[in-house]
């Protein structure tokens, strides 16, 4: 349920308001918007008179939420929420996240390098996995805790903010100095994860299941919020459907419309996991901007051909450099 409050309430009198809802045992959630406040209310709500609600003389309206997720959408938080990585990089209301790196991190002069050529064609956030959520348990794992070092020291070279992601929560406190911890789409559902990220205060790139709906999405961003941490970024990186041949997944598009429709988080798109081939990362990367994606996350190696990971999807420093340029030029042309 949300009660949306008359211009002119006092801060008072909303607080007393806000006091008087908590004693009834819900759950309080405020959203300040520019010309109104949003109160969304969390909880067995079922015992609230509206009517008594809607009869307070600072109260503008009352409605109920139907949808089973509440902190996360758009009728709790009308604006949008801006995530905030670092003094001067956030995603989210107009700031546009452009994340790129490797799938994994190799050694110290492959992050270095990347990080410096991706920083030069305009990425704000440097992306490179130490923790690797591979198929196969014989395939490369990942560097666990020095990948988490070399990305530190590629941010110290370079001043681009780090994301890179967590499997596990008993490794969470190599994760202390990271800017960004990404959820993978392996452990969207993964609700204790969730949960205990819920109790931090970082931001979170949280990805879609592979084959999880619009709605599980959702669901999982408010495991998040509803433990406390309001940082969270969505990330569409395509679904598992009937087509394996030409894609790896299928990048789903129109969940980017339909999640800023539904919800005040910023939306990010990975076209490198979304279809699997370098030669189609740039028109979706492109696609995706265009569909108002609030951000990207691009796979780039120095040399895909030998990468440990995903090298198939990663683009080079110049193809990445050269869409770059396209997609700032095109999000100046969408204004
Ligand atoms: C990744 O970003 O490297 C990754 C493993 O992505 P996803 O969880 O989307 O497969
Ligand atoms: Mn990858």
């Amino acid at each position: 349920m949300i009660a949306i409050l008359k211009q002119n309430a006092s801060p008072e009198r909303t607080q007393m308001l806000i006091d008087w809802l908590k004693r009834q045992g819900l759950g309080v959630h405020v959203s300040q918007g520019e010309f109104s406040t949003v109160l969304g209310l969390i909880g067995d709500t079922s015992k609230v008179d509206i009517d008594m609600l809607t009869s307070l003389d600072i109260i503008e309206k009352v409605m109920r939420v139907s949808e089973p997720f509440k902190a996360v959408n758009r009728k709790f938080h009308p604006d949008d929420t801006v995530v905030k990585v670092n003094d001067s990089v956030s995603i989210g209301g107009g700031h546009f996240g452009m994340i790129a790196g490797p799938c994994s991190v190799e050694c110290c002069e492959q992050i270095v390098y990347v990080a410096q050529r991706v920083k030069a064609a305009g990425a704000n956030i440097l992306r490179g996995g130490a923790f690797k959520p591979r198929t196969s348990p014989y395939d490369f794992q990942g560097l666990g805790a020095e990948g988490i070092e070399l990305l530190k020291e590629a941010r110290k070279q370079t001043g681009l903010p780090i994301i890179t992601e967590i499997m596990d929560i008993r490794s969470i406190e190599l994760f202390e100095d990271v800017d960004v911890i990404q959820v993978g789409a392996r452990n969207t559902q993964n609700f204790d994860l969730l949960r205990e990220l819920g109790k931090t205060n970082k931001p979170i790139l949280l990805k879609r299941g592979l084959a999880g709906t619009i709605k599980e999405l959702l669901m999982s961003a408010e495991y998040i919020i509803a433990s406390g941490n309001e940082n969270v970024i969505l990330c569409e990186r395509g679904i598992r459907t009937y087509e394996s041949a030409y894609t790896r997944n299928t990048l789903d598009l129109s969940a980017v419309p339909v999640l800023k429709e539904l919800t005040h988080l910023p939306v990010v798109v990975d076209p490198s996991h979304a279809t699997g081939r370098a030669s189609l990362v740039p028109s979706m990367a492109m696609a995706a901007a265009a569909a108002g994606a609030d951000g990207l996350m691009i796979e780039v190696h120095n040399d895909p051909i030998h990468a440990l990971s995903d090298g198939a999807q990663s683009l080079t420093p110049d193809a990445f450099d050269d869409l770059a340029r396209r997609v700032f030029k095109l999000r100046e042309a969408l204004v």
